[in-house]
């Protein structure tokens, strides 16, 4: 038996919240260096610039009254009064004159959270849209009036200036366009850094494995994706005396979770400079979930290895075949045209809300399969090899 069930441990319980710039998420990446190291891999660690962010609460004050508020995450602080401007459309917003007022944002605007501005892989036009009309129009701060009754704002990003509140759906609508409103938020910025933890094993074309250390603010991240690093882990303890024709590359992501992805952008100019560089690439998020199926999938696969993936994976009753998804690390990789295969849990894509939140603990992931993911994976390793 391998150490996933340590290596689970100590990254979801022990260290737990593994945002980007924190030091959960330094202590994580130090330990997943001294695990590698420990195997024999040489180990490189790939650093950049990262925010951690402090939150010690906001307040909303509508005359004399006091409205139950939440900071966005990553919000810039401010404390001001100012009049409410509601409104409720991309339209609404667009026509409005919200210069140094505080922009209420409502109705169909706040379905969905909005992607961050410097998230490259999925970037609908209305979040844009509604980004650069806020952006354009200038209001000393937004408040974000939720469809339900968490408190959690649409605007969730540390590259957007304008500080953001955000306040549940009951709340929301006592606020009135011509109301004074003073608002505080108390959060700080501040300059950090991150890593994206390399380790490395012969010679030739690299035959690599990818799993994201990091996690979303209020979580820690069993299943998304501690138990993808755990298995990262074990398969690297499987292959340590590794002697094939490629060379092994485990790779520990830093920022999937991220609202600006900062390791992924230097991964991913890595990868530019020399795709060729790997022979494929298996990224692993969100494997193990109690009780689900295994999924995998392929991209830019040449007809020889999509043969041997489907002998080797689809043997498997615990594994089944999924659409392409394309969010996720393997995109990385697989926009440079490298063939990459992404494995996770099938029943993950009906119960997305469960992740990056408090739901998402070690009770949820199953070791047991986990192992045989790491089982699987090094069986294809050597085969490629
Ligand atoms: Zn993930």
């Amino acid at each position: 038996m391998t150490r996933i069930k340590e290596h689970l441990n100590v990254l979801a319980n022990d260290i737990g919240p593994r945002l980007t710039g924190t030091p959960g998420n330094l202590k994580a990446t130090n330990y997943v260096a001294g695990v590698l190291r420990e195997l024999n891999y040489q180990v490189n660690r790939q650093r950049f610039d990262a925010m951690d962010w402090e939150d010690s609460g906001a307040t909303l004050d509508l005359d004399g009254q006091t409205i139950s508020a939440q900071s966005a995450d990553y919000s810039n602080p401010i404390n001001v009064v100012g009049e409410l401007e509601v409104v409720d459309t991309l339209e609404a917003l667009q026509a409005a004159n919200i210069k140094g007022k505080i922009c209420v944002l409502t109705g169909e605007l706040t379905k969905e959270v909005l992607m961050p501005k410097n998230f490259t892989f999925y970037k609908p036009e209305t979040h844009q849209q509604i980004i650069a009309a806020l952006e354009l129009g200038g209001p000393v701060a937004i408040i974000s009036v939720s469809h339900n009754e968490s408190p959690a704002a649409i605007i969730q990003d540390g590259d957007f200036e304008i500080p953001v509140l955000g306040v549940p759906q009951a709340d929301g609508q006592k606020l009135h366009s011509g109301q004074q409103a003073h608002v505080v938020i108390n959060t700080s910025r501040i300059k950090s850094t991150g890593e994206n933890t390399l380790g490395h094993l012969g010679e030739g074309r690299k035959v690599a494995v990818v799993a994201h250390i990091d996690t979303a603010p209020k979580t820690i991240g069993a299943l998304d994706n501690a138990s993808g690093v755990a298995t990262l882990l074990a398969i690297a303890e499987k292959l340590k005396d590794w002697q094939g024709e490629a060379s092994l590359e485990f790779v520990i992501m830093n920022g999937e979770d991220n609202y600006a992805m900062p390791g992924e952008l230097v991964m991913s100019e890595m990868i530019a400079t020399n795709p060729s560089a790997y022979k494929v690439v298996v990224n692993i998020d969100g494997v193990g979930m109690l009780g689900s199926k295994v999924a995998y999938s392929g991209y830019e696969l040449p007809d020889s290895l999509r043969e041997t993936v489907n002998t080797i994976f689809s043997q498997q009753k615990e594994f089944v075949t999924v659409d392409p998804w394309p969010m996720g690390d393997h995109m990385l990789f697989a926009a440079r045209g490298v063939p990459a295969i992404s494995l996770t849990s099938a029943d993950i894509f009906a119960q997305i809300d469960f992740l990056h939140g408090s739901a998402d603990t070690v009770d949820v992931v199953d070791a047991v399969i986990c192992d045989v993911v790491a089982d699987v994976v090094s069986r294809f390793i050597r085969e490629m090899g």
